[in-house]
Parts: C-alpha cells; sequence; structure tokens
C-alpha cells in the first residue's frame, strides 16, 4: 500500500513538471522592428533623463555573478579592478559587528588591510582569505579596537604557511617613542614570547621575523608604502592624542582613502580631493537616545565624539569639498534606529553616492568606469583557505622546525600521558606523529605535490600570474 501511494505521488510530480520543463517551443513569426524597439528600451533612459540622484557611474559590472550578494570564492578580482571588504565596522565589538578592519584587494594580485580589530580575523577566513595571504598591515592608530587582531595574526599565519614572507606593520610614530608602531609590536613580541616558543615545534620560517615600518606622524602627504604601481600615503587626524592617521592608496589611476578615528579636518580635505572611494568613520546627533541603548553614559559619548570623532555632518561636509565617487561610512553602530537619522544628517551637506560600510562583509567593486556595494554572504562555519606559496621557484619549502617538545617541556608532564592503547578502541591505532618527520626543511618540487594540494596552495599566485600579464600586456 505504501509502495502505490508513492508511485502514485511520482506520477502526479511528473506529470505536473514534464510538460513545463521539456516541451520544445513552437517557433513563432518575429515580432515587428517597431515593437521589439519600443519593448526593449520602454523605461529606459537612454540619455533623455538622469534616473535616481546617486546613481551616476554607480551599477553593477557584468562579471558579478550576483549584483545584490557577493558569494567568497566565486568571482576574481578583474584585472583593471578594486575590491574592498569591511572585514569589521564597529569600535564596539558584538556578534554581527568585529572591529574595525578594510580588505584591499587589487587586480595585480596585492592586497592590503587596513586597521585589523578583535574579532575580524573570522571575517576574514569567511571570505576565504589565508592568514598566510596578509603580509602588510597598516594600523591608523592604536586605539586596540583598532589593531586588537594582530597578535592572533601573527602567530597563527606563521603556523599555517606564514614562513617566506615576514608580516610588515605598518604605523604612525607617536609623540614621543613609547606611543609609536614600534614601541607596540615590541610590546606585543613580549606579550606572545610563550606562544611563540610554543609554535616552534612546528615551522616557522621567516614567520617570526616581524617587520616594522613606522613613520613620522607628522610627514603629511608622506609616503608609507610604494611597489608595484601602489602608492600609500597618510596623514595626521585629529583624535585626541598624537599618532593618528588616515591612508589613501593609489593604483592604476584609482584610488581609496581610509581616514580611520578622527575630527572632520581640512587635511582629509587636501590629501582625499577627488579620491574614488573615501571611507571615513562617524557618529550621529542621537546621544541620549544611542546612550541609553548602547548603555554608555550620555556624557560620556557626547565627550568622546566631540574629542575624537566625525559627526555625521562634518562628514557630509568633507565629502562635499572632496567630491569622492563614492562616500562610504564605518566603524558605526549598524542598527535600524540609526540608520536613517545618519542618512539625513550625511545628506545636509552631501548629495552624492553614499552606503554604508557596515555592518561587516559589505564588498565594493571600483573600476575606472563603475562602483558597486552589495552584501557579503559570509557564513558562520567557512572553511579555512589552503596557505597560499608563491611556486616562482618550482618548489614547496617546508622549513624545519626550530625546537622540539624535548627542548621546550620537562619530561615529567610528557610521561605522566595516558597511555594511547588504553583509549584507542581494539583494532584501532594510529600512527603517532610525536616527532617533526625530517630533519632538514623539507624541499617539494611542485610536479611532485599531489594535484590538490598543488591546486589549493598555488591558486592565488597562479591567478596573480595570469593578471599580471594581462595588466603588461593592456
Ligand atoms: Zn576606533
Ligand atoms: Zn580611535
Amino acid at each position: 500500500m505504501k509502495r502505490i501511494s508513492k508511485l502514485f505521488l511520482y506520477f502526479l510530480a511528473f506529470s505536473i513538471f514534464i510538460p513545463f520543463s521539456n516541451q520544445a517551443q513552437e517557433e513563432q513569426e518575429p515580432s515587428s522592428q517597431e515593437d521589439m524597439v519600443k519593448t526593449l528600451t520602454g523605461g529606459v533612459p537612454n540619455g533623455r533623463w538622469k534616473e535616481g540622484l546617486l546613481f551616476d557611474g554607480v551599477r553593477p559590472m557584468p562579471w558579478m555573478k550576483s549584483a545584490a550578494n557577493w558569494f567568497p570564492g566565486t568571482e576574481e578580482v578583474q584585472p583593471e579592478e578594486i575590491r574592498v571588504t569591511f572585514m569589521g565596522t564597529a569600535p564596539l565589538i558584538r556578534p554581527g559587528q568585529m572591529n574595525t578592519s578594510i580588505f584591499v584587494e587589487l587586480g595585480n594580485g596585492d592586497s592590503f588591510v587596513f586597521d585589523l580589530g578583535e574579532g575580524s580575523v573570522a571575517n576574514y577566513t569567511a571570505a576565504r582569505v589565508a592568514l598566510n595571504q596578509i603580509n602588510h598591515v597598516f594600523i591608523t592608530h592604536l586605539h586596540v579596537d583598532h589593531f586588537g587582531a594582530l597578535p592572533y595574526l601573527w602567530m597563527f599565519r606563521t603556523w599555517n604557511g606564514g614562513w617566506h614572507q615576514p608580516l610588515t606593520v605598518h604605523g604612525p610614530s607617536g609623540r614621543t617613542p613609547e606611543y609609536g608602531t614600534a614601541t607596540m609590536v615590541e610590546g606585543m613580541k613580549m606579550m606572545t614570547g610563550w606562544h611563540q616558543d610554543a609554535f616552534s615545534v612546528f615551522p616557522s620560517g621567516k614567520g617570526w621575523d616581524i617587520q616594522v615600518n613606522e613613520f613620522d606622524f607628522r610627514d603629511n602627504g608622506g609616503v608609507v608604502y610604494e611597489k608595484n604601481g601602489v602608492k600609500i600615503t597618510h596623514w595626521q587626524r585629529s583624535h585626541a592624542k598624537d599618532g593618528a592617521s588616515a591612508y589613501r592608496l593609489d593604483w592604476n589611476g584609482m584610488s581609496v582613502v581610509w581616514t580611520g578615528d578622527g575630527r572632520p579636518n581640512e587635511l582629509d580635505v587636501e590629501f582625499a580631493k577627488g579620491v574614488d572611494l573615501y571611507i571615513t568613520e562617524l557618529q550621529q546627533e542621537v546621544v541620549e537616545i544611542n546612550s541609553g541603548v548602547q548603555g554608555v553614559p550620555p556624557f560620556l559619548a557626547r565627550y568622546t565624539i566631540d574629542t575624537h570623532h566625525s559627526p555625521a555632518y562634518g562628514v557630509g561636509y568633507v565629502a562635499n569639498k572632496i567630491q569622492p565617487r563614492m562616500l562610504m561610512t564605518t566603524h558605526q553602530d549598524f542598527d535600524p534606529f540609526l540608520n536613517e537619522e545618519v542618512v539625513a544628517e550625511v545628506r545636509e551637506h552631501w548629495k552624492g553616492p553614499y552606503r554604508f560600510g557596515a555592518p561587516d562583509g559589505i564588498v565594493v567593486n571600483i573600476t575606472k568606469e563603475s562602483i558597486w556595494v552589495r552584501e557579503g554572504i559570509l557564513p558562520d562555519y567557512p572553511n579555512t583557505r589552503a596557505p597560499q606559496f608563491n611556486f616562482d621557484n618550482g618548489q614547496l619549502v617546508v622549513p624545519l622546525p626550530t625546537t622540539s617538545r624535548e627542548e621546550i617541556q620537562e619530561p615529567f608532564v610528557r610521561e605522566k600521558q595516558i597511555d594511547p592503547k588504553l583509549y584507542y578502541p581494539e583494532g584501532y591505532h594510529p600512527e603517532l606523529l610525536e616527532n617533526w618527520p625530517v630533519d632538514s626543511d623539507l624541499v617539494v618540487p611542485i610536479e611532485n605535490l599531489p594535484e590538490n594540494l598543488r591546486k589549493n596552495m598555488g591558486a592565488h599566485w597562479e591567478y596573480s600570474i595570469k593578471n599580471r600579464k594581462i595588466l603588461e600586456e593592456r
């Protein structure tokens, strides 16, 4: 009986769906030229009128899989394109908004991290960025919501393939050396001493040789980084204490600014003038309401804004002077009760394209012709991307670990380990790998690597070679 009713259901399903899905359409007489033009261009401005207030040059690119959403791993950055992803968007960390971090990828394969707030690494992982792809981190200032994830990145980047290129941290000096980026990194070395030594039973290579590029915070317009046609400059921001900076990245005739935190400033107008994507931070004028919601006393919020941050009105005012192709704001609470207030305040002075760089996962694609902002779909339980290697020399090199358990652990506690025979079931006993299996660097020609390893670990290398060739030919 059961079987019969199941068959009946199958039959019903087929009889309903097959006629629609498989029936070929009969060929019909084509419509008149006039009718085709009328319908295919109906509602399209075609230069007859201007549509919308914000949409000059704001349109999706044809290579996008979806114009509404970005799905990690489904789209390559095009040779002439810049892609910006907001990996952390708030000063007060919460599950939907990690501390501030902005990821900039260029069509030549280079990528740059601007600020690396607490929790943002989870979003890098969800966006399928391997930690050993992050080689340059630019810190705007040393408030911990802008660099809190640095120790984690440094340690786990080294563990997962960060062996051949050291991490470089770029950041401003302080008024005295103790407040500069170099001193912060020295402190971080001390803080991670145990961790580093413990992880030295794994390959580390150059992983622990962290580099610091501390620049003079007063050198407004100074160049922090210049390579492969990429130029990154900086200027001071007024953020209560000396040693807060803004950055501007220029590449291939396009530019992105991240101001970091600070009060609206003439220097922003001077150095960000005409930028393509202007990203700044913002606070709205509903201190009393917002304080109640966020649980911050109003006087503390008001004082914090007036000494440290950009009111939304000020953001609009500065944007109008700069005239970017797109204004974005981040480092802001993304809450329905605030969002429209924010827009209204920004709009007092800025009538051009404006989007939120919040919540986490917002993605911006930029070419010379178009700019488009989408929601990125970042999964809660992603797999991590395989570490990415440069196989220019045709080899995978796994450095020999510099230490062993015997060297960093007294025998007592190791001898107290329970014999695995007591807990593995009968008939099952894996071959334990208790000592590093080789006694020198492991060097494997890429042709000897299993196909899936070579493809996964060389994916970004192959992509960069392909795009750089295209860029050179143009
Ligand atoms: Zn901040
Ligand atoms: Zn700050």
